[in-house]
């Protein structure tokens, strides 16, 4: 089976709403017809969500698919400051990032709390893009891969295979966000292998060859093509890179 990869910009805590109209224009301004193959998504922080929708409504012919950076289990109710899955569905939002590992280490976000923000998502035909990823002390110890399994098995814990159909899992070494250092791509591609076997175990050997996992962690115009090679990686993840227009097609490029 070919996976249609896909390839997602994590903004983060960056760019105002005219800010990400601004960077939206210009990516799609620079797409291009030969990267049809690839899902293209965008995940600005919430505040911008609306500009996004309203920026790629206005150009239909986009490809661009939007996402969010997080979201709450909870459909609704008194948890100020929480944005729900149907919230995230008014706004177009199609794709949605959790378990990051920012997310477990400033906002205490649990195993559990994946699990849970999983659910709502899928309960509302969000695709979670489920991270998971290793500490260099793990990474040292040899521990990697017992760590990342263990952490994608707790995040799918509350999803039927139906409800896993759309999963999208993400290995993020945390040693590698934002630092320049990388795993090689044989190493992230024994990794993502091992998060197939994992999803294959679970769901069956048709939703395991179905997943699409992409490597995060310092990708850029550099070593995009090295880690699209690998047949275990079916696109990126992108923090630093995607705050450019001309650096986040580049990755784009590398896997269509
Ligand atoms: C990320 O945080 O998801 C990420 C991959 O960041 P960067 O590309 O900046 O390492």
């Amino acid at each position: 089976m070919t996976r249609r990869p896909l390839v997602a910009g994590n903004w983060k805590m960056h760019k105002t709403a005219s800010e990400a109209t601004r960077l939206i224009q210009q990516l799609a301004y620079s797409y291009d017809d030969a990267y049809a193959g690839v899902d293209v998504v965008v995940c600005p922080p919430f505040t911008a969500l609306r500009s996004a929708q309203v920026t790629l409504d206005f150009d239909t012919n986009s490809p661009l698919r939007i996402g969010a950076q997080d979201v709450f289990w909870e459909p609704s109710g008194a948890y100020t400051g929480a944005i729900s899955a149907a919230m995230l569905r008014d706004v177009a939002c199609s794709f949605c990032i959790v378990g990051h590992s920012e997310r477990r280490k400033y906002f205490s976000e649990t195993d559990e709390d994946v699990a849970r923000k999983a659910a709502a998502l899928t309960g509302e035909g969000i695709a979670p893009i489920i991270c998971c990823g290793e500490t260099i002390e793990t990474r040292e110890s040899g521990g990697t891969v017992a760590f990342v399994t263990a952490q994608i098995e707790a995040a799918l814990a509350l999803l039927s295979a139906s409800d896993a159909e759309p999963v999208v899992l993400a290995y993020e070494p945390v040693w590698a966000i934002g630092t320049g250092r990388t795993p090689t791509p044989e190493q992230a591609d024994e990794v993502c292998a091992a998060l197939r076997d994992c999803f294959r175990e679970r769901y069956g050997a048709a939703a395991g060859e179905a997943v699409r996992i992409l490597y995060g962690g310092s990708m850029n115009i550099g070593n995009g093509d090295a880690f699209a090679a690998m047949p275990n990686i079916d696109g990126g993840l992108v923090g630093g890179a995607s705050l450019e227009a001309e650096s986040f097609m580049a990755l784009v490029k590398a896997f269509s």
